[in-house]
């Protein structure tokens, strides 16, 4: 019989669902977490279980954890090969599954962990690396003006006879072809779903993803990003593996009076178009009760944004459009937040109301202007922030995408 003291909880990161953005790493006080240029792993000889770096990951592929020997554990050298977390053997001194750590975890920040209560249930992790679904391209364009910075596509992919149910906010990972430096497999890139659930063209199987070249690092250095140059490159008729679907929290109230706010950069547009189109469906079909949808959208110039001629044609009585432009010849720059704080007295009007709800997604950068931003609001509008933000915390009525 093997004593409780000599058994622990490991904490373990997926690798095929991770895609490094070194926000654990960043997070984790204890310096447990390490990489190198494929895995994050986790050292179970520093791990505390404090749980400060689970809510942060915007995959979720650090909340994995198995019961295992503490003599044998999963060591550093170990894990840094793994390309799948390892097969889950039974209980006596062998490795077995914990759903979740026991640990009750906090939200930290202000974004919700949990879907609004209307959500519909989403499916995840229905295709893994190891046994991808294979699409087709049956579309490829441009969605942003030739001849600017930051080209950006929407790329149609359809499912074929392949179940792969999805709701909008979710989205999907994406396996490059060819080797990495180490002649291992390209890890799966994420994108946002940019459809409504019900499909790119309604009743059909396909989605659609909204995708940025990467052509340059975040320091400025000439980049040529694998993922997304190979999607961007991709012609009608390619086949494309993919993994997913990813995300239970970052989902749409299914409430008939429920209100929208989106706030989003660049490719950050893509949930909302999501959100915006399945909306949009149920108001044809007569379908949707009430409720305002309010869109703050920013790009360094309106040639820049994705999306910006089908955008003029969604009617003023649907959706409450704000563009913010920083980078417009002869304009004051713009940005989200400055564009939201103009609109303060409808936006604090929404924050009192329990049916509003709150999306941003895109750079990381725009994350603490739009937040503090809200703070002035709910101020102006004489809320306490602290107890409205955290009932928009605890209620998933306020989720935060940024990458
Ligand atoms: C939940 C989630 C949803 C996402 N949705 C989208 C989406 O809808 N559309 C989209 O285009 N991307 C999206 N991304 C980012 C996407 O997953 C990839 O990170 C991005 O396409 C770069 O991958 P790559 O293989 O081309 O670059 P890699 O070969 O992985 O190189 C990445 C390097 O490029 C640099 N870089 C420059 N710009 C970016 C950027 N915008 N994102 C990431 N790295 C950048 C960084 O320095 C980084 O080191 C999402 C990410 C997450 C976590
Ligand atoms: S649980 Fe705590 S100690 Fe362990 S890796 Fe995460 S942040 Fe670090
Ligand atoms: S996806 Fe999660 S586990 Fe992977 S590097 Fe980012 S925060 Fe860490």
């Amino acid at each position: 019989m093997t004593a409780p003291a000599d058994v622990i909880q490991q904490h373990l990161i997926d690798p095929e669902i991770c895609i490094r953005c070194n926000t654990c790493e960043a997070t984790c006080p204890e310096s447990a977490i390490t990489h190198d240029s494929r895995n994050y792993v986790v050292d179970a000889s520093i791990c505390n279980l404090c749980m400060a770096c689970v809510p942060p990951c915007p995959t979720g592929s650090i909340d994995n954890w198995r019961t295992v020997l503490r003599a044998k554990a999963y060591s550093v050298k170990e894990q840094l090969q793994w390309d799948e977390l390892p097969v889950v053997l039974n209980e006596e001194g062998l490795t077995a599954p914990v759903e979740k750590h026991q640990a009750m975890i906090e939200p930290v920040g202000w974004g919700s962990i949990v879907p609004p209560a209307s959500a519909e249930q989403a499916h995840v992790h229905l295709f893994k690396v190891q046994s991808p679904a294979v699409a087709s391209v049956v579309g490829n364009f441009r969605v942003n003006d030739a001849g600017t910075d930051n080209e950006t596509h929407h790329i149609v992919l359809d499912m074929g006879t392949t179940r792969f149910p999805v709701l909008e906010g979710q989205s999907i990972g994406v396996i490059a072809p060819g080797v990495d430096a180490n002649a291992k497999v390209h890890y799966a890139r994420q994108y946002s779903i940019a459809s409504a659930r019900d499909g790119e063209r309604a009743g059909y199987n396909n989605l659609s993803l909204t995708v940025k070249r990467v052509k340059e690092n975040h320091q400025g250095e000439t980049f040529n990003g694998v993922c997304s140059n190979y999607l961007c490159d991709l012609k009608v008729g390619d086949q494309v593996q993919v993994t997913g679907p990813f995300g239970s929290s970052f989902l749409m109230p299914n409430h008939p009076h429920s209100h929208l706010v989106m706030i989003c950069t660049g490719t950050g547009s893509a949930p909302m178009r999501a959100m915006t189109e399945w909306r949009r469906r149920l108001r044809v079909k007569g379908q949707f009760e009430s409720g305002k949808l309010m869109l703050f959208f920013g790009a360094r110039t309106q040639e820049e944004l994705p999306y910006f001629g089908p955008l003029q044609k969604l009617s003023k009585d649907f959706i409450d459009i704000n563009f913010a432009f920083s980078r417009t010849k002869g304009q004051e720059k713009k940005y989200v937040q400055d564009v939201m704080l103009v609109r303060s007295a409808d936006l604090g009007v929404l924050l009192k109301d329990p049916l509003t709800h709150f999306y941003v997604c895109g750079l990381k950068s725009m994350e603490d202007g739009v937040m503090a931003a809200l703070q002035t609001i709910a101020q102006q509008a004489g809320l306490d922030w602290p107890i409205i933000g955290k009932a928009l915390q605890i209620e998933g009525r306020l989720h935060l995408e940024t990458y």
